[in-house]
């Protein structure tokens, strides 16, 4: 039960001594009642206050981790409803399903395929996370070789899909019951699914064909002693995904519901249309799955879906950053021309493939702007000539050219002069206000 921030705070030192990040212990009681931080924050709290406070200070909607191998996905632990409240922290996981009526080595082809793929967007490398394996054939040994076979081609986690406890059991020795997370546990075969997930400790998905009946089994599944549960209400159109998402994620934060309190997973795949499939996952990706199942795996499809969850998942007050330093863009030598940018990574990487396009080499000097872009930086004091030549220096810009010229952004054709006076012999250029421009600016200019 949700306690209040009054009666946190009277199990707290109460001494104010703000080691927590906040002025006083009343503050960080109501942070802590409106789950907004953890407990551990607090490193005086008594070991039977920490008792007592426990069940408040859990997440409302449990962390559930797949690890194998080195990969690893995360879902839950979200504190807010909606992203510009604060932040969503642990992306939904996006898998490709494969089904063990299809020939081991097409199987293997395909999610070899899959597991290959990446793009580097604004310098992070977006990568699919793991294989859903589907029973079709209801028979353990073909699914067993089906699961080795993904395990072959892919060394990231897998959900093992059927409803037959003795097939999951088979697809778990394939893989040592490393990295799976068994799909789905029902009003019938809960006891020996909740069997196999204690006994191979696995994450475990329950599926409901309502939001009561799903929390009635997340408790019996609970009280058999596995925690780490993934939701499934059983839903497969778009309203009613929406609306039973919404619901679920309403009951855990809001009315701090624990026995709805899990990530859910969803299967867009089930739509049979690889355009419906594309539009169900966007949804899922906003609002609010833990769980991705997709059947279509093609980079058309797969390259949205993954920069989406990647904007959606970045915190909305950070804006993200490339780190400050000089850059060097095609081999530049001693010679070549000096540019000045933001650090923040679209500035950074419009204006670096604009010159590493045109094959001009360049140093580019970035600067610490806190990730703001040209404009908003300099109108924010972020960026400005004492700043500009504080970096010249930190990174000694000046030891790998054998002139002093550095080209200015055109938007902030303002700071030239300043420049020169913080830059003493330094010959400041304006260049172009776009970085589409730079190079023929830099072909007849510099
Ligand atoms: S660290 Fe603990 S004792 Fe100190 S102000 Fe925060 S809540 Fe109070």
């Amino acid at each position: 039960m949700a306690l209040s921030g009054i009666v946190i705070y009277k199990m707290l030192p109460q001494t104010n001594c703000k080691d927590c990040g906040f002025p006083t212990c009343l503050a960080f009681a109501m942070k802590l009642a409106a789950k907004q931080v953890e407990l551990s924050a607090c490193p005086h709290v008594s070991e039977e206050s920490k008792a007592k406070l426990s069940e408040s200070a859990a997440p409302p909607i449990r962390l559930v981790t797949l690890s194998s191998n080195g990969a690893e996905v995360k879902a839950g632990n979200e504190v807010v409803l909606f992203r510009h409240e604060k932040t969503f922290y642990n992306m939904p996981g996006l898998f490709i399903r494969v089904r063990d009526d299809q020939p081991v080595e097409q199987i293997k082809e395909n999610v070899a395929e899959a597991d290959a793929y990446s793009v580097n967007y604004v310098g992070i490398d977006l990568t699919l996370d793991g294989f859903a394996v589907q029973s079709v054939s209801g028979d353990p040994q073909v699914f067993k070789a089906a699961v080795a076979s993904v395990r072959a081609a892919t060394q990231r986690p897998v959900i093992l899909i059927s409803d037959n406890p003795e097939v999951i059991a088979a697809g778990l020795d394939s893989i040592e019951g490393k990295g799976a997370l068994i799909y789905a546990a029902n009003g019938e075969n809960w006891q020996q699914m909740a069997a196999l997930a204690k006994e191979h400790k696995a994450p475990l998905a329950v599926a409901g064909k309502s939001l009561e009946e799903l929390a009635d089994l997340t408790e019996k599944v609970k009280g058999a002693g596995v925690e780490d549960l993934v939701i499934d209400p059983g839903t497969r159109d778009f309203s009613s995904t929406l609306a039973y998402g919404t619901q679920i994620r309403r009951l855990a934060l809001k009315k701090n519901f624990r026995a709805l309190g899990y990530p859910t997973i969803v299967f867009p795949g089930d739509a049979g249309d690889p355009g419906l499939e594309s539009m169900l996952a966007t949804q899922a990706i906003t609002k609010y799955a833990g769980f991705i199942v997709m059947d279509d795996f093609a980079p058309q499809t797969v390259y949205p879906l993954l920069v989406l969850r990647q904007n959606i998942y970045t915190d909305p007050q950070k804006p993200i950053q490339v780190q400050p330093g000089l850059y060097e863009i095609n081999d530049p030598t001693a010679d070549d021309p000096l540019l000045v940018t933001t650090n923040f990574s679209i500035t950074y990487f419009s204006v670096a493939n604009e010159v590493e396009g045109s094959g001009l080499p360049a140093w580019l000097l970035v600067t610490e702007a806190e990730g703001m872009s040209v404009l908003t930086a300099w109108a924010a004091g972020k960026f400005d000539a004492e700043r500009i030549a504080k970096d010249v220096k930190r990174f000694n810009a000046a030891d790998k050219i054998n002139h002093k010229r550095i080209v200015l952004p055109g938007h902030v054709a303002v700071l030239s002069g300043e420049l020169e006076e913080e830059l003493p012999g330094w010959e400041i250029r304006v260049g172009p206000r776009e970085a589409v421009d730079l190079p023929a600016f830099m072909k007849q200019a510099l």
